[in-house]
């Protein structure tokens, strides 16, 4: 029984070491000229490698796939990842939002223990060879790459995404899945920065603004992020604004912000009636910086459409009114997501109907299997999208194990 890997990222390099281990003879390719190349940068250069959580939290974090992981996630979670690096002598740290990243801060110590536990009297890794094509016939697989052609009984696609293409994953995986009759769900950006339409996002580049609430309306429904946000030139970005950014797709969202999460309406507008009380003959940009950076004060009065200097005492109800809701609902508007290959994922990928979730196999070609990025599946920040690399790779893994023992 031959096996072929296509692709040593997380998720390859993960089904590999199972698969070697087992005694299976195994051949992982790669187009680069070293494995886990995406590795590296994960979690800015520490690698974020799983998040310590239950299955239910790890799956509320699953933007597209959530009920297709449900067994993989089961039979593999947070807890197994932790303990697989640990035994490989990798030892790792829990830090806040129950981040998961190796003690020595090096992603390269995640990718050296994936490579550790690969047995390479039974794996083959041919690196600096990137894999054109793959056919299905009689039986068996046909790979055609840059060196190279090659029989295999099985075929894994752990080709990722179509996100930082430099780090070798540039949408490869989808072709090869369509050309063996495979639906391709469009690859969308995920975790991007948003752009906007409005021009003051150039004048607040830099601020960030902690506890607010992004409020979006996508095709109808209302979903809120709250947290930090961060603007960037033309773009809003930072934890909520990636998040957000996921379940965009190709829609054109209504984006507001509540400045003032924590007060509800009633609340906020006994605050402001209160405040000026107390400053009746103040200028109104006085109020509205003691509840706001002075940058963002600025642009918000401009949005109230009022003269910063208005004195309090001459703000009609009307007015008071209009700033009070924008407080509650300051009004972005949505150009569009960033670039696919800027993500920190790709959203979409082969349509997880065609793939059986137990065993990562292809409902329409037999022995051949999908693991990671490359499957129509991607979730938040925060270690998850790591777990579902190792998930289905394991899997996927243990399917192939099971099946060359009957
Ligand atoms: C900047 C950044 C930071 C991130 N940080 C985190 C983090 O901290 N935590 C987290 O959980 N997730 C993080 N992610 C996401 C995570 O890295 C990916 O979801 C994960 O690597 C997917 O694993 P994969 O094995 O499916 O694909 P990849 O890791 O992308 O590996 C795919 C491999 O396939 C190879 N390949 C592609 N096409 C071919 C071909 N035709 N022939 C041969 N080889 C091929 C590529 O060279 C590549 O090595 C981050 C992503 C980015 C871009």
């Amino acid at each position: 029984m031959k096996i072929a890997i296509i692709g040593g990222g997380a998720g390859g390099l993960f089904a590999g070491g199972m698969l070697s281990q087992a005694g299976i003879d195994t051949t992982i390719f790669d187009g680069n000229e070293k494995l886990g190349k995406k590795l590296y940068i994960t979690g800015k250069g520490r690698c974020n490698v799983t998040n310590n959580c239950s299955k239910e939290e790890f799956l509320s974090h699953v933007v597209h796939g959530e009920k297709f992981m449900m067994s993989a996630i089961s039979n593999f979670d947070s807890q197994s990842t932790m303990s697989f690096f640990e035994n490989l002598g990798c030892h790792l740290k829990v830090e806040r939002g129950n981040r998961v990243f190796p003690v020595s801060d090096k992603a390269s110590d995640i990718t050296k223990a994936l490579i550790k536990n690969i047995d390479i009297s039974f794996c083959k890794i041919k690196l600096n060879e990137k894999v054109l094509s793959v056919s299905a016939q009689q039986g068996n697989f046909v790979i055609n790459t840059s060196k190279s052609n090659y029989t295999f009984d099985k075929v894994i696609i752990a080709t990722g995404g179509k996100s930082y293409p430099s780090t070798g994953s540039q949408g490869d995986g989808y072709i090869l899945a369509k050309n063996l009759g495979h639906n391709i769900v469009p690859p969308m950006p995920a975790l991007v920065p948003i752009k906007l339409k409005d021009s003051f996002c150039h004048q607040l580049q830099g601020l960030t603004l902690k506890n607010v609430k992004l409020k979006t309306v996508i095709n109808g429904k209302t979903k809120e992020f709250f947290g930090e946000l961060l603007f960037a030139n033309e773009a809003i970005t930072g934890p909520i604004a990636l998040s957000a950014s996921s379940y965009i797709g190709d829609s054109k969202p209504d984006l507001s912000l509540d400045l003032k999460p924590a007060l509800d309406h009633q609340t906020l507008e006994k605050r402001i009636m209160r405040d000026f009380q107390n400053n009746l003959n103040r200028e109104i940009s006085y109020i509205i910086r003691g509840l706001m950076p002075k940058s963002l004060a600025g642009v918000f009065l401009k949005i109230c459409d009022m003269d910063e200097h208005k004195k309090v005492n001459s703000i009609t109800t009307k007015e008071r009114n209009k700033i009070i809701d924008y407080l509650k609902n300051f009004p972005l508007h949505f150009d569009s997501l960033y670039p696919v290959e800027t993500g920190i994922v790709t959203a979409g990928g082969v349509d997880l109907k065609e793939v059986n979730p137990k065993t990562m196999e292809s409902k329409k070609v037999k022995d051949l299997y999908f693991v990671g990025e490359v499957l129509d599946i991607d979730c938040l920040t925060g270690g998850f999208n790591l777990q579902a690399a190792f998930s289905t790779a394991y899997a996927c893994a243990k399917a192939i194990i099971q099946s060359v023992k009957n």
